[in-house]
């Protein structure tokens, strides 16, 4: 029995990565030193494996996002230096970004043209083999190219498109043998998408001629089960990953049609996604059954994680406000590796360590059953007739201009922020600083001309982890910092208990902006999916229970504010298409309940209260209809940086209810341009007449400058106004 890891977050212990990488954008490092800080960064990183596993790939580390680096190593983009590199990334030649799977991950989309070639023009893989030569018989990361494919935006056929791709990955395949490789990690994660016959005979297809090689493969799965594994079987693979934690289904395949006696199965079996400790003993046990199943020798099984590790902290060691009864319940990425490890020492007969470790968890088997919700959703003449009430009550013009809801959050407001959190500074300051800070802001939309306003969110850290800090049941972390993009991190908060509001939370602040100004402010609240899809659960509880719980909690908020004069609420739920299931099979369910909380956050508000709801980095295509469903009168989402494509679905369904496509891309450093504004706004008041656009930037403007985000409101205020003349109003 071996292990196996894969995927260790690349932040670094001290979120080094984005130091490193931010100080070289502000010019603060030179190209030379980024490489240096970043290598060493790579070489502690390997070290943590050595300590701890058998077996891990080479070459994972990326500066950005490794399927943008993909499209770099089979020159798709070619760039000269690190500064064009990142100018792909946030800069003029910005990619689009779409969320990896149904994870919180960013990855950049690539995107392929018509008569597209590729050829092998930067060999990352060999740099790292050299870089870290003394470990040769490592297996080298790669990204499957169906994976890759089926991720970017093509233009030219599919098929064709993948035969050349692949005689491409053959071509590196052949020079990485040559230059000392053995071993290949492979990673295609969309193998375990629903794909038809075609798509399964296309990838037999080329995998055959792929896998004509020296070189052995490791085919690596996650995030969910492979329904046509049999396929697999048949091709020269060295190993095969299945996701024993999510893909249960990978089980029940492998009971009826078993393993094949050439190839190594890498059972990933400890969670990737989630921190619950794993139970060691189960673990061992569930293992027992998969070697019973597979009949394979134990020298052929090698434990892995159910998934990269990367959306799991860096590690528990960092934590010291958390109790040691709840610490022990749980495990960051480091600690994932330590299970590995101890899972083996279990097979060779060393389980003293093992016991002290789960002595705390008790993993069982939880019968899943599938309630019908309904999900008290409202016909569409409800819908026109709010609209009526809600023109008469808000007096809205054209076109009305907003925003997401967050701004700028500079250095002192953090370090503020901080010092408060520490008990530094007391309370009564703190608060006259954030006032401050409101009344700053509504002066500035005074200024900029905004026809709804927001209070800016100064007092969140985060969207999810706010609202955590002030619901029960809820943990948040010192240091369990988790990359959603480029350098961008997240602390995703830990549920433990029941959620319940304490108190009211958002209203202090909310409310004394609305005071300041005549003008509609939105009361902006982070949805119920969004706050369990950022989260982790250590608690036994179905989703949909916690969901519904934190909905309930939420409609309180909502209630609160109207109740002190707030006329538009708007519910923040980025994560509700990212973290629906991958397998169609499962998403009615998924949705049935998603919807359903949803709506419970805003019912029993009055009609004249105007529902908004912001949705971003999402593909609306496959779940329009459900967003149909929800109970909002306004919706924003992104679309500046793939210039309004995603317009498409809600023209399928004639949308008629008020919609925001956003004209700013926030990931890039330059301001909106009039020309983007005005594409997209001709375009939405083409699909949706001219009563139901909005204009607003594609997110929150948090990690924007203020003199970015004034050249650019001003702008997208001009234009509006531009617009009202032309269209009468
Ligand atoms: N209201 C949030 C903000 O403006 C929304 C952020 C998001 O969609 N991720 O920051
Ligand atoms: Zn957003």
């Amino acid at each position: 029995m071996q292990t196996y890891a894969f995927g260790f977050p690349r932040l670094g212990k001290n979120r080094e990565f984005k130091k490193i990488i931010e100080s070289f954008w502000k010019g603060e490092i030179g190209e030379k030193d980024l490489i240096t800080s970043l290598d060493d960064l790579e070489k502690e990183r390997i070290s943590i494996y050595q300590n701890f596993v058998d077996v891990f790939p080479l070459a994972e580390f990326t500066y950005y996002d490794n399927i943008f680096d993909t499209a770099l190593i089979f020159g798709i983009y070619k760039f000269k230096n690190f500064n064009d590199y990142f100018e792909y990334a946030r800069g003029k030649k910005s990619l689009e970004l779409k969320k990896y799977f149904n994870t919180n991950y960013h990855y950049l989309v690539p995107h392929l043209k018509k008569g597209i070639k590729f050829s092998l023009s930067w060999n990352k893989p060999l740099h790292y083999l050299n870089k870290f030569s003394s470990l040769k018989s490592k297996p080298i990361f790669l990204i499957g190219p169906y994976t890759f494919l089926k991720l970017s935006n093509l233009e030219d056929d599919f098929e064709k498109t993948f035969s050349l791709l692949t005689q491409s990955y053959s071509e590196l395949f052949s020079l990485l043998f040559k230059k000392g490789a053995s071993f290949i990690h492979l990673e295609e994660p969309f193998f375990c998408v629903d794909l038809d016959k075609k798509e399964v005979n296309l990838i037999v297809k080329f995998y055959k001629e792929i896998l004509n090689t020296p070189l052995k493969i490791n085919l690596i799965t996650y995030y969910e089960s492979i329904d046509f594994l049999k396929c697999l079987y048949d091709l020269n693979f060295y190993g095969i990953g299945l996701d024993f934690v999510k893909g249960e289904d990978n089980l029940r395949t492998i009971k009826k049609i078993g393993f094949p006696k050439d190839k190594k199965l890498i059972a990933e079996i400890v969670s990737g996604r989630n921190i619950q400790r794993s139970d060691i003993f189960s673990k061992v046990k569930l293992l027992e059954e998969i070697k019973k199943i597979v009949k394979l020798k134990e020298e052929d099984i090698y434990i892995a994680p159910s998934c990269p590790l990367f959306h799991l902290p860096y590690s528990l060691e960092n934590e010291t406000n958390i109790k040691e009864s709840l610490k022990n319940k749980m495990s960051f990425a480091k600690e994932r590796l330590h299970e590995l490890n101890l899972i083996k020492r279990v097979f060779l007969k060393d389980t003293k360590e093992a016991k002290k470790w789960a002595k705390s968890v008790k993993e069982e088997k939880i019968k899943i059953v599938r309630p019908k919700f309904s999900t008290l959703s409202l016909p569409t003449k409800e819908f026109l007739k709010r609209k009526k009430i809600q023109k008469e009550y808000l007096n809205l013009p054209l076109f009305p201009t907003t925003t997401i809801g967050s701004f700028p959050q500079d250095k002192e407001l953090r370090r503020t922020r901080l010092l408060f959190k520490k008990k530094k500074n007391p309370l009564k300051e703190y608060d006259d600083f954030i006032k401050n800070r409101i009344m700053h802001l509504v002066k500035k939309e005074e200024e900029i001309g905004l026809d709804v306003f927001v209070h800016g969110e100064f007092e969140r850290t985060d969207m999810v982890e706010f609202f955590a800090q002030n619901l029960k049941g809820f943990l948040t972390t010192q240091n369990g910092w988790v990359i959603s993009y480029g350098t961008r991190v997240y602390r995703p908060p830990i549920i433990y208990d029941k959620v319940e509001r304490k108190k009211p939370f958002t209203s202090k602040e909310i409310n004394f902006a609305q005071k300041l100004t005549r003008k509609p402010l939105k009361g902006i609240i982070t949805g119920p999916i969004t706050i369990l899809a950022w989260s982790y659960n250590l608690t036994k509880a179905p989703l949909y229970k916690i969901c519904f719980d934190l909905a309930s909690s939420l409609n309180k908020e909502a209630k609160d504010l109207v109740e002190k004069g707030i006329k538009i609420i708007q519910i923040d739920e980025p994560a509700i298409k990212e973290f629906s299931p991958l397998k169609r099979k499962d998403r009615d369910f998924y949705f049935r309940w998603a919807v359903r909380s949803f709506n419970l956050v805003s019912s029993k508000l009055p009609s004249f209260v105007q529902i908004h709801t912001h949705m971003c980095y999402s593909q609306f295509e496959d779940i329009i209809q459900w967003i149909m469903k929800m109970n909002f009168d306004v919706i924003t989402i992104e679309t500046a940086r793939e210039k309004g494509k995603v317009l498409e679905s809600f023209k399928k369904v004639k949308f008629n209810r008020g919609i925001g496509p956003g004209v700013w891309d926030i990931h890039s450093r330059y301001p909106a341009k009039e020309k983007t504004i005005r594409e997209i706004l001709e375009k939405s008041i083409e699909i949706f007449g001219k009563e139901n656009v909005w204009l607003n930037p594609d997110c929150g403007l948090k990690t924007r400058n203020w003199q970015e985000v004034e050249v650019s409101l001003k702008r997208m205020v001009k234009i509006a106004k531009i617009y009202r003349k032309k269209y009468g109003s």
